[in-house]
């Protein structure tokens, strides 16, 4: 029985805080109570009404600025959770690790740090941790989301239980779901974009290998969605995976993005619109970016509107575990925007990370999931990641398929 608290009132924060909520108000058995603490107080709060609604359970809320590590460490004193879960932005990233430590408190994220002024998203910072939570007997978990997460245990779990090697794997993620709005990102713009505008880099023969962004298509057939194509890009699970499966000659990550995101991220990069390096206007520093993300909708609040569903899942070759020669795996999950609105009230982009998110935390609490130091999602055991997928609304599937993908 132990308290968590989550940082960031997001999109992905409120799903994981009605998750952890009902567990609360089932048993009760992992998270005795669930805090909820972001930079907005009334955003919290908002969430906080909503869990107390749907579920009975009340969460505590606090304003902070997670930047600030004197003023959360003292936050964190005051609390004593036996977890955070840092679903804010990856810029706190290494804020919130400090807190940790000063606290003595374990910590977990979504996402890996990133610096503000350049989008440059690596795991070495994080990494770099390994001994200070050990030394204190603590541990961090890191990309407990979807991607990266819920595809890196995809993969570990294909490489327990299919194939004794992995040589081939493709990550696919598609969002086929439509929010109304001419442009809109479904997760925080300014990170969506910064990722989908930055080189694509793939795993290939022992090294990244980076192409221009955009630059390389695909069509692909996605059920429940229909034919899409897809981009290959950059997404930070490779660097883990490669890590972890030193093993695998390929390694690519592909995202479905529509024509009309496709030409309203053309023009916006075309016009500057994307830049994230400081200019001047009228006497203030501005970042076009950061501008921009305050001009556009906020993804917490296309859950009304978002119909159809998302198919995220991975593609992987190797030795089959049996002896049976080179055998191909596709396992995935699909899930429905409009269920993820009932049930939460925020749309599966958001559920589809938080629900992972409130896992990972369960399975810390639980002890299932332990370590003393820095781990990424792939070090852990994959199975009851697995079930607990099953059980809390993100049900997966894995078939055979012929052979890999044929590009
Ligand atoms: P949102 O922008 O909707 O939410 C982020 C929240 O963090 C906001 O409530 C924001 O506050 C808060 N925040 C920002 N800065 C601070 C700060 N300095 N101190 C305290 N709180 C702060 O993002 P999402 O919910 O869509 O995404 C949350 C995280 O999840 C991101 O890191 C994102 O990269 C990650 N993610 C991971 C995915 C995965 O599959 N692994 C997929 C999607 C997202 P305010 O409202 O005041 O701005």
């Amino acid at each position: 029985m132990s308290k968590v608290l989550v940082i960031g009132a997001g999109g992905v924060g409120s799903v994981a805080v009605h998750k952890m909520a009902q567990l609360v108000a089932g048993n009760g058995q992992i998270f005795s109570a669930v805090a909820l603490a972001s930079r907005t107080l009334a955003k919290c709060d908002a969430i906080a009404a909503s869990v107390l609604e749907r579920t009975g359970v009340k969460v505590d809320t606090y304003q902070i600025d997670a930047e600030e590590i004197a003023a959360l460490t003292l936050l964190l004193m005051d609390i004593r959770p036996a977890l955070v879960v840092n679903l804010a932005l990856p810029y706190q990233d290494l804020a919130i690790m400090e807190a940790c430590l000063a606290a003595g408190v374990n910590y977990m994220d979504t996402a890996n740090y990133e610096p503000r002024h350049e989008a440059k998203f690596e795991y070495h910072w994080q990494w770099a941790y390994h001994e200070r939570f050990a030394e204190k007997g603590l541990m961090a978990l890191l990309g407990s989301g979807f991607d990266p997460g819920v595809t890196s245990v995809f993969a570990m779990w294909l490489k327990k239980h299919k194939l004794q090697t992995i040589r081939l794997l493709d990550i696919l993620d598609c969002n086929g779901g439509d929010h109304g709005q001419a442009f809109a990102t479904n997760f925080n713009p300014e990170i969506n974009i910064r990722e989908v505008t930055a080189p694509a880099r793939h795993w290939e023969g022992g090294r990244f290998v980076e192409t221009p962004a955009m630059g390389v298509k695909q069509q692909f057939d996605f059920e429940g969605v229909g034919s899409k194509t897809m981009y290959m890009m950059y997404h930070e699970e490779l660097e883990s995976l490669a890590k972890f499966v030193p093993e695998m000659e390929r390694a690519r990550f592909w995202m479905t993005f529509g024509d009309a995101y496709i030409q309203h991220l053309t023009v916006l990069q075309n016009v500057g619109m994307t830049r994230i390096d400081p200019v001047m206007y009228n006497g203030v520093e501005i970042v076009p970016l950061q501008f921009l993300k305050a001009v556009l909708p906020e993804p917490a609040s296309l859950g009304p509107t978002t119909k159809g569903k998302t198919n995220i899942g991975d593609i992987a070759t190797g030795q089959a575990l049996d002896g049976s020669g080179e055998k191909t795996f596709y396992v995935k999950n699909i899930c429905d925007h409009e269920e993820a609105y009932a049930e939460t009230g925020n749309q599966a982009v958001s559920y589809t990370t938080g629900v992972p998110a409130m896992i990972g935390a369960a399975l810390m609490l639980s002890g299932k999931w332990a370590g003393k130091g820095v781990f990424n999602i792939e070090q852990m055991d994959p199975d009851p990641f697995m079930d607990m997928l099953n059980a809390h609304g993100l049900p997966w599937s894995c078939e055979e398929l012929p052979g890999p993908l044929p590009f």
